[in-house]
Protein backbone atom coordinates (compact mmCIF):
# COMPACT_ATOMS: atom_id res chain seq x y z
CA UNK A 1 0.00 0.00 0.00
CA UNK A 2 1.37 3.24 -0.56
CA UNK A 3 2.11 5.83 2.18
CA UNK A 4 1.88 9.72 1.72
CA UNK A 5 5.47 9.83 0.68
CA UNK A 6 4.51 7.44 -2.12
CA UNK A 7 1.42 9.47 -2.92
CA UNK A 8 3.39 12.72 -3.79
CA UNK A 9 4.98 10.54 -6.37
CA UNK A 10 1.87 8.91 -8.27
CA UNK A 11 2.50 11.53 -10.87
CA UNK A 12 5.94 9.74 -11.54
CA UNK A 13 4.36 6.65 -11.09
CA UNK A 14 1.45 7.44 -13.71
CA UNK A 15 3.90 8.96 -16.08
CA UNK A 16 5.72 5.88 -16.52
CA UNK A 17 3.07 3.41 -16.15
CA UNK A 18 1.82 1.19 -19.03
CA UNK A 19 -0.39 -1.67 -17.61
CA UNK A 20 -3.32 -0.36 -19.99
CA UNK A 21 -3.01 0.62 -23.81
CA UNK A 22 -4.30 4.05 -22.69
CA UNK A 23 -0.88 4.86 -21.91
CA UNK A 24 -0.57 5.77 -25.59
CA UNK A 25 -2.29 8.33 -25.98
CA UNK A 26 -1.15 10.20 -22.84
CA UNK A 27 0.21 13.49 -22.97
CA UNK A 28 0.41 14.25 -19.44
CA UNK A 29 -0.64 11.92 -16.66
CA UNK A 30 -3.47 13.57 -15.10
CA UNK A 31 -3.52 12.33 -10.94
CA UNK A 32 -5.85 14.87 -8.73
CA UNK A 33 -6.49 18.80 -7.47
CA UNK A 34 -7.89 19.80 -4.19
CA UNK A 35 -6.97 18.72 -0.54
CA UNK A 36 -5.76 15.32 -0.10
CA UNK A 37 -7.08 15.96 3.69
CA UNK A 38 -10.36 16.91 2.87
CA UNK A 39 -13.72 15.25 3.92
CA UNK A 40 -15.02 14.88 0.58
CA UNK A 41 -13.48 13.08 -2.29
CA UNK A 42 -14.51 13.04 -5.79
CA UNK A 43 -14.24 10.95 -7.84
CA UNK A 44 -14.95 11.33 -11.69
CA UNK A 45 -14.24 8.85 -14.83
CA UNK A 46 -11.35 9.59 -17.64
CA UNK A 47 -9.49 12.81 -18.17
CA UNK A 48 -10.41 14.32 -21.62
CA UNK A 49 -8.70 16.49 -24.04
CA UNK A 50 -7.90 19.60 -21.58
CA UNK A 51 -6.75 17.71 -18.97
CA UNK A 52 -4.60 15.54 -21.27
CA UNK A 53 -3.06 18.76 -21.90
CA UNK A 54 -2.60 20.08 -19.11
CA UNK A 55 -2.16 17.44 -16.38
CA UNK A 56 -4.62 18.53 -14.18
CA UNK A 57 -8.55 16.77 -13.68
CA UNK A 58 -11.60 18.84 -14.60
CA UNK A 59 -10.71 21.72 -16.25
CA UNK A 60 -12.55 21.55 -19.83
CA UNK A 61 -16.01 22.58 -20.18
CA UNK A 62 -17.23 19.60 -17.53
CA UNK A 63 -14.76 21.01 -15.15
CA UNK A 64 -16.13 24.19 -15.11
CA UNK A 65 -19.42 23.04 -14.37
CA UNK A 66 -18.36 21.32 -11.78
CA UNK A 67 -16.79 24.84 -10.73
CA UNK A 68 -19.84 25.40 -10.40
CA UNK A 69 -21.82 23.17 -8.59
CA UNK A 70 -18.86 23.45 -6.28
CA UNK A 71 -19.60 27.23 -6.05
CA UNK A 72 -23.36 27.36 -5.29
CA UNK A 73 -22.32 24.97 -2.25
CA UNK A 74 -19.76 27.23 -0.90
CA UNK A 75 -16.94 24.69 -1.24
CA UNK A 76 -13.61 25.85 -3.02
CA UNK A 77 -10.44 23.26 -3.76
CA UNK A 78 -9.42 23.17 -0.14
CA UNK A 79 -12.57 21.44 1.05
CA UNK A 80 -12.21 18.52 -1.84
CA UNK A 81 -9.99 16.45 -3.37
CA UNK A 82 -10.55 15.43 -6.79
CA UNK A 83 -9.31 12.73 -9.41
CA UNK A 84 -10.73 9.85 -11.83
CA UNK A 85 -11.14 6.83 -12.44
CA UNK A 86 -8.57 6.26 -14.78
CA UNK A 87 -5.58 8.57 -14.97
CA UNK A 88 -4.84 8.71 -18.91
CA UNK A 89 -6.61 10.39 -21.76
CA UNK A 90 -9.46 8.74 -23.13
CA UNK A 91 -11.19 10.17 -26.56
CA UNK A 92 -14.72 11.93 -26.11
CA UNK A 93 -17.70 9.01 -26.60
CA UNK A 94 -15.39 6.05 -26.24
CA UNK A 95 -16.69 3.70 -23.68
CA UNK A 96 -14.33 2.74 -21.04
CA UNK A 97 -13.17 -1.20 -21.08
CA UNK A 98 -12.91 -2.93 -17.91
CA UNK A 99 -9.49 -4.24 -18.65
CA UNK A 100 -8.48 -0.50 -18.27
CA UNK A 101 -10.25 0.17 -15.16
CA UNK A 102 -9.08 -2.66 -13.36
CA UNK A 103 -5.44 -1.91 -14.18
CA UNK A 104 -5.85 1.86 -12.99
CA UNK A 105 -7.97 0.93 -10.28
CA UNK A 106 -4.60 0.13 -7.44
CA UNK A 107 -4.28 3.74 -8.17
CA UNK A 108 -7.65 5.29 -7.18
CA UNK A 109 -7.38 2.93 -3.66
CA UNK A 110 -4.23 4.10 -2.65
CA UNK A 111 -5.54 7.99 -3.04
CA UNK A 112 -8.23 6.70 -1.47
CA UNK A 113 -6.50 4.92 1.76
CA UNK A 114 -4.50 8.20 1.70
CA UNK A 115 -6.96 10.42 1.97
CA UNK A 116 -9.16 8.11 4.35
CA UNK A 117 -12.12 10.45 3.25
CA UNK A 118 -15.50 10.65 4.65
CA UNK A 119 -17.77 10.40 1.64
CA UNK A 120 -16.22 9.86 -1.73
CA UNK A 121 -18.33 11.26 -4.29
CA UNK A 122 -18.57 9.57 -7.81
CA UNK A 123 -19.46 11.20 -11.14
CA UNK A 124 -21.39 9.16 -13.37
CA UNK A 125 -21.52 5.03 -13.45
CA UNK A 126 -17.92 4.09 -14.43
CA UNK A 127 -16.49 5.44 -11.38
CA UNK A 128 -19.72 4.15 -9.30
CA UNK A 129 -19.60 0.70 -10.35
CA UNK A 130 -16.36 0.27 -10.03
CA UNK A 131 -16.08 1.31 -6.15
CA UNK A 132 -19.47 -0.02 -5.23
CA UNK A 133 -19.22 -3.27 -7.10
CA UNK A 134 -22.22 -5.41 -7.75
CA UNK A 135 -24.56 -3.80 -5.43
CA UNK A 136 -24.22 -0.84 -7.57
CA UNK A 137 -27.62 -0.36 -10.57
CA UNK A 138 -27.66 2.77 -12.28
CA UNK A 139 -27.02 6.23 -11.91
CA UNK A 140 -30.38 7.14 -11.94
CA UNK A 141 -31.45 4.37 -9.23
CA UNK A 142 -28.82 4.58 -7.00
CA UNK A 143 -28.25 8.02 -7.15
CA UNK A 144 -28.01 10.32 -3.50
CA UNK A 145 -27.95 6.66 -1.87
CA UNK A 146 -25.24 6.02 0.69
CA UNK A 147 -22.95 2.83 0.08
CA UNK A 148 -20.19 1.62 2.68
CA UNK A 149 -16.68 1.25 1.12
CA UNK A 150 -14.18 0.75 4.05
CA UNK A 151 -12.89 2.02 7.01
CA UNK A 152 -16.27 4.09 7.64
CA UNK A 153 -16.15 5.64 4.28
CA UNK A 154 -19.36 6.26 2.31
CA UNK A 155 -19.88 6.18 -1.16
CA UNK A 156 -22.75 8.46 -2.95
CA UNK A 157 -23.21 8.37 -6.61
CA UNK A 158 -24.51 11.51 -8.95
CA UNK A 159 -24.60 12.07 -12.22
CA UNK A 160 -20.82 12.92 -14.20
CA UNK A 161 -21.42 17.31 -15.19
CA UNK A 162 -20.80 15.62 -18.98
CA UNK A 163 -24.12 14.30 -18.47
CA UNK A 164 -25.07 17.40 -17.43
CA UNK A 165 -23.69 19.07 -20.24
CA UNK A 166 -25.81 17.42 -22.89
CA UNK A 167 -28.92 18.42 -21.27
CA UNK A 168 -28.03 22.06 -21.22
CA UNK A 169 -25.78 22.34 -18.18
CA UNK A 170 -27.10 24.48 -15.15
CA UNK A 171 -30.33 24.21 -17.50
CA UNK A 172 -30.37 19.98 -17.11
CA UNK A 173 -33.17 18.98 -15.03
CA UNK A 174 -30.52 17.21 -13.50
CA UNK A 175 -28.95 20.06 -12.30
CA UNK A 176 -30.31 20.73 -9.01
CA UNK A 177 -30.21 16.54 -8.58
CA UNK A 178 -26.99 17.05 -8.82
CA UNK A 179 -26.63 19.82 -6.33
CA UNK A 180 -29.27 17.96 -3.98
CA UNK A 181 -27.02 14.72 -3.96
CA UNK A 182 -23.29 17.06 -3.13
CA UNK A 183 -25.91 18.77 -0.19
CA UNK A 184 -26.32 15.02 0.78
CA UNK A 185 -22.07 14.17 0.82
CA UNK A 186 -21.40 17.42 2.58
CA UNK A 187 -23.97 16.56 5.43
CA UNK A 188 -22.95 13.08 6.01
CA UNK A 189 -19.28 14.21 5.61
CA UNK A 190 -20.51 16.60 8.64
CA UNK A 191 -22.58 13.95 10.68
CA UNK A 192 -19.64 11.60 10.80
CA UNK A 193 -17.07 14.02 11.87
FE1 LIG B 1 -1.48 3.00 -16.28
FE2 LIG B 1 -3.89 3.87 -15.57
FE3 LIG B 1 -2.62 5.06 -17.55
FE4 LIG B 1 -3.57 2.58 -17.90
S1 LIG B 1 -4.79 4.44 -17.54
S2 LIG B 1 -1.54 3.30 -18.52
S3 LIG B 1 -3.26 1.72 -15.84
S4 LIG B 1 -1.98 5.00 -15.40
Amino acid sequence: MMTVFDLYELQEYIEDCTACELHEGRLNPVVDKGKITSRIFICGMVPAKEENEKGIPFVGRAGQLLDVILEKLDLTLSDVYITNLVKCFLAAGQPLKEEWVDACLPFLLAQIAVANPKVIITLGADAAAALIGKEFDTISKNRGREFKFQNGTVVIPTYHPSYLLRQGGEKSPNFETVLNDFRIAINTSERSQ
